[in-house]
């Protein structure tokens, strides 16, 4: 092996920071990535754990660039290896896969290419890495080092365990010297020993970075009249892209089908469908085509698309560390994204008798208890970031100043006159019907079923017209969490008035609401965060700048994230560079991509900024 090594030239002797620049384009190193690269290059073992778009993948690119030999990074979907080394190539790394979707010719030649010492990166799947015809061809090559992404993967506890990870400790028998780097988003305990046992990793260099996402705003409303609301927020959104999570098949595709026929580019996504169809909305999201995918947890996992602006959650999920992950998938460029939990709290118990049909008990009672925890995230009267990091063991004791919490704190008001408006109607309907009649009595609705009953000529009949259907829902699931009203169960969930409404109605006591949290922020006319929100940019010249990277991508065959991401766009956007010292100012804009899309992009800034002279 060493006889080989040596007849190679030495690498140049380039810094990390130089090559940071040159190759990828970016101006400085995020917290901790210089001190990850330092101690690979010199060749020791590490484990980083950063979350979802925390900048993981130049952990092992740039050591790979500054190390003689061949860097071999494992990766668990073949999908994901196309884009990633479409990527590196942009940006004139020599990188290739070897997976089952090359043609037997393009396999021998990334092969030859490999052992002529002309690559630098190899993207491979765990099975094909273990097989022992590739593993002899590896031992004939000088190795810079082993990248092992999606880590967690070796590990039971993790939640994506894929038995053919768990045989990865074999590479630090066979290739002791080379340095492993194993990456994941995933940091529990157990999950993070079990990783370090496994690879057998050896005095491993360990980086744990802060598990916060300060570009996501974590939000939530009250879900009411679900399709609507989603409607409405998809459209605000303006074609930006986003994903849905809901919690059944039937309701992805319900969902999808409706966005679509009101005229959104919307995809359903779940396990039922046909393999060829799920592939082909993956593609298409990843080209911006299809710009918003419905989907069921089957969605996600390699979903590497930097700029899914939104995340919504139709259902509430399961735990904690679901919504952590899914919300995840969104900004991972760095500019502000948000996540939306549409919230009704009859979902909890409609997850609580799901999970009833778990049969071992100790299972059981995690997954309540997991239930327990993000109910009370959705219930929280404190900051959601706090809440969040809280539990991952991440204390944390300063609002965030991005959640709708912080935004817009949870207001009371005294709502005595609403109560008395809603449980007397409640009364006065006879206390058999349900919550969606009474609210439309109060609201004085002209529907047929309360004229048949003669409850259009009842005294409470419109007497809350001023107010919003939402209004009204939310003022009655609060005077039912409050005990004033229960909804009886044997029979259809009918509305009945309890004691404790008694001196609220004869106006003996006052009662303090909650002011109904009906919409989401981004929504409201309310002045946003100014931190994150990087208003400063000519929104048009943002998407111009947007259809040239989508043209580009197409006749180049790309994502167009490949090309520049929206970060990047949207920093031309802001400082109009006009010259090739300027463009390279640019964060995501290095030597490479300046010769091969410079010209183009700065033909475009010009004629915008001439445009506007003219006007
Ligand atoms: P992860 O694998 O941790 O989810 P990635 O490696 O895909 O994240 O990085 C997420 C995004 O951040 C990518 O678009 C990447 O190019 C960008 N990025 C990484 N490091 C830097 C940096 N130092 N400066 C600017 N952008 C960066
Ligand atoms: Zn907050």
């Amino acid at each position: 092996m060493t006889a080989i090594a040596e007849t190679l030239p030495d690498p140049q002797p380039e810094s990390p920071l130089a090559l940071l620049q040159a190759v990828f384009g970016y101006q400085q190193f995020r917290p901790g990535q210089l001190e990850i690269i330092e101690q690979i290059v010199a060749g020791r073992d590490a484990l980083v754990l950063k979350p979802t778009g925390g900048g993981k993948s130049l952990c092992y690119q740039i050591p790979a660039l500054l190390r003689p030999g061949l860097g071999v990074v494992v990766s668990p979907l073949i999908s994901l290896m196309k884009d990633q080394v479409d990527s590196l190539r942009a940006n004139g790394v020599a990188a290739v896969y070897i997976n089952s979707a090359l043609s037997r010719e393009e396999m021998i030649q990334n092969f030859a290419a490999m052992r002529r010492g002309e690559i630098k990166l190899v993207y491979v799947s765990p099975e094909r890495l273990l097989q022992h015809e590739f593993m002899d061809r590896l031992a004939e090559l000088p190795l810079g080092l082993f990248a092992i992404d999606e880590a967690h993967c070796v590990s039971q506890w993790g939640h994506d365990f894929r038995p053919e990870y768990a045989a990865l400790g074999r590479l630090k028998q066979w290739f002791p010297q080379v340095p492993v780097v194993a990456l994941t988003a995933t940091a529990d305990e157990a999950t993070r020993s079990d990783m370090l046992h496994r690879l057998e990793l050896n005095d491993p260099f360990i980086h744990t970075a802060s598990f916060d996402r300060p570009n996501i705003r974590y939000s939530l409303v009250e879900k009411f009249k679900a399709a609507e609301q989603l409607l409405r927020y998809v459209q605000s959104q303006k074609g930006n892209c986003g994903i849905v999570y809901c919690s059944s098949r039937n309701r992805v595709e319900e969902v999808a089908e409706r966005l679509s026929r009101h005229g959104c580019k919307a995809a359903p996504y779940h396990a039922g469908l046909p393999l060829e169809q799920r592939q082909q909305t993956q593609d298409a999201f990843l080209k911006d085509d299809v710009e918003i995918v419905v989907a069921t947890v089957a969605f996600g996992m390699g979903i590497d698309k930097p700029n899914v602006r939104f995340v919504v959650h139709y259902d509430i999920p399961k735990n904690i560390e679901s919504y952590y992950q899914e919300t995840g998938r969104a900004g991972r460029d760095g500019t502000p994204a948000e996540a939306l939990l549409l919230y009704d709290p009859a979902d909890i118990g409609r997850v609580r008798r799901l999970l009833d049909n778990i049969e071992n008990p100790q299972q059981l009672q995690v997954e309540q208890y997991k239930l327990n925890v993000m109910a009370a995230f959705a219930e929280a009267q404190t900051c959601r970031r706090q809440v969040l990091l809280n539990y991952f063991g991440e204390y944390n004791d300063k609002p965030c100043g991005n959640c709708d919490i912080c935004l817009d704190p949870p207001k009371s008001y005294d709502g005595t006159e609403d109560a008395q408006k809603a449980l007397s109607c409640v009364w006065r309907v006879g206390q058999a019907f349900g919550v969606g009649y009474v609210v439309e009595v109060l609201r004085g609705s002209l529907n047929q079923r309360i004229k048949d009953h003669g409850h259009d000529k009842l005294s409470t009949y419109g007497i809350g017209k001023d107010q919003s259907h939402e209004y009204w829902m939310s003022v009655i699931r609060q005077l039912i969490h409050k005990g004033l009203l229960t909804q009886n169960i044997t029979r259809n969930l009918v509305l009945q008035l309890t004691e404790a409404a008694r001196p609220v109605l004869r106006g003996e006591v006052k009662l303090e609401l909650a002011v109904p949290r009906l919409q989401p922020i981004s929504s409201r006319k309310e002045k946003r965060n100014g931190l994150l929100d990087n208003a400063n940019y000519d929104k048009r010249l943002f998407k111009e700048l947007r259809g040239l990277r989508k043209q580009i991508a197409e006749d180049e065959e790309v994502p167009p994230y490949v090309v520049f991401n929206d970060a990047t766009l949207i920093e031309m956007a802001e400082q109009m560079p006009l010259s090739a010292g300027e463009m390279l100012s640019v964060n995501g804009v290095g030597t490479r991509k300046l010769e091969r899309f410079g010209k183009e992009f700065m033909a475009l800034i010009r004629s915008h900024a001439d445009g506007d002279d003219e006007e």
